[in-house]
């Protein structure tokens, strides 16, 4: 393969460090009734040895469609983490506010003109530049981030929310890679392209949204002064040295992510067929982005998983990208008295029995899929949809 240009730094050194080999986008989900076969890209994560940026290597240019209903865990944290950005003095009243979102949703204008900030137009500087999981569904990371840069007023900030790289190592969220999404950010990735825009970390925050989202505030260096991490607090110090740590830049350390992503592919199938040998039904739940991949990593067929029930009446009637999966009502679900319900988004366990007793109480069990790893797997730690 060529090596790639970096996105932000346009190094051509690097290595490829995952491949997921060729996958639906996550997001297009056919008509049930749709043969197939589906777009098909390949999915491959590349690691710049110059500025130590993960980044998506192919570009397949299929827009994401807007997602409707927020996560409450996405809004819960937005409100943390603007209480935290104005206790620290960045958002008064009376500053301007410029925000770069993600096409999932999730803003913080609200909140922020809520506390007496104005949201100026287009283009307009702003006094504090805020990306929420915007930046990553840059294709072209180091003009989005001069763009930003830009815009940031005389003594103003930058806020950059991301979906930290430490987190998708620590738990293993191989499937955190998607297309659309073109860099999977570190602290230490993020300082030498700030840097070229002539910006440098500040502070930062962490949270526990994801398995590990951090928000930086960085600032133009020449508005106080100084350059690189010279004007950083311990904060950002202990961001540094915790993904050193976790060895972020390592390529090594990205390949294990590999292992992971067929750890649980095969342990999924695995145990898919041996409860099809024992003649037990097994049905799906939770029709995510993130099941996608998985699902098609896996093989499974509509023999071994019939359906995958999902409670958006927006997804009924179609079927799971990459496989003749078809995608059911909980209803149907509940009607077909499955032995086993294997569950693909893990942190609505509670919410699911809760919802479906119908389930238990016909003598079915929830599984949850992180946990049908083969040995040698990564550790399963939860992750959402950003
Ligand atoms: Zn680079």
């Amino acid at each position: 393969m060529t090596e790639p240009a970096c996105r932000a730094c346009r190094s051509r050194a690097g290595e490829l460090v995952l491949d997921l080999g060729d996958q639906p986008p996550c997001d297009y989900f056919p008509a049930a009734a749709d043969p197939g076969p589906d777009p098909e890209y390949p999915l491959q994560m590349w690691l710049c040895a110059a500025c130590g940026l993960a980044q998506l290597v192919a570009d397949p240019t299929v827009p994401e469609e807007p997602r409707g209903a927020e996560p409450a865990a996405l809004v819960a944290q937005a409100q943390d983490a603007v209480r935290r950005v104005a206790a620290a003095g960045l958002a008064r009243p009376g500053l301007r506010v410029a925000e770069y979102g993600s096409p999932h949703g999730g803003s913080w204008l609200p909140l922020l003109t809520g506390r007496g900030l104005t949201a100026v137009g287009d283009g307009e500087p702003a006094d504090v530049v805020l990306d929420c999981f915007g930046l990553m569904h840059a294709a072209d990371q180091a003009a989005a981030m001069a763009a930003r840069a830009a815009r940031v007023a005389p003594g103003g900030v930058l806020l950059l929310q991301f979906h930290s790289l430490e987190a998708i190592i620590a738990g293993g969220q191989w499937n955190a890679l998607r297309h659309g999404h073109y860099a999977y950010y570190s602290t230490t990735a993020l300082i030498p392209m700030l840097a070229r825009a002539g910006f440098g970390p500040r502070t930062a925050w962490r949270f526990g949204l994801y398995g590990g989202t951090v928000l930086l505030a960085a600032r133009r260096d020449a508005d106080d002064g100084t350059d690189g991490t010279r004007g950083a607090d311990s904060a950002v110090a202990d961001l540094l040295g915790s993904e050193a740590h976790a060895g972020v830049t390592d390529p090594a350390v990205l390949r294990g992510l590999g292992d992971s992503a067929l750890a649980r592919a095969s342990g999924l199938h695995d145990w898919l067929a041996a409860e099809n040998t024992a003649g037990r039904r097994v049905l799906g739940y939770g029709a995510a982005s993130r099941a996608v991949a998985l699902l098609r990593r896996s093989g499974a067929d509509r023999r071994l998983l019939p359906g995958v029930a999902d409670a958006s009446p927006g997804k009924q009637g179609l079927r799971m990208p990459g496989t003749d999966i078809p995608v059911i009502s909980p209803g149907q679900l509940a009607r077909e008295t499955p032995d086993a319900v294997v569950l693909f988004l893990s942190d609505l366990l509670p919410e699911v029995r809760q919802a479906y007793p119908e389930i238990e109480a016909a003598g079915g069990r929830w599984v949850d899929a992180d946990t049908l790893a083969c040995p040698a797997a990564g550790s399963g730690g939860l992750q959402q949809d950003t």
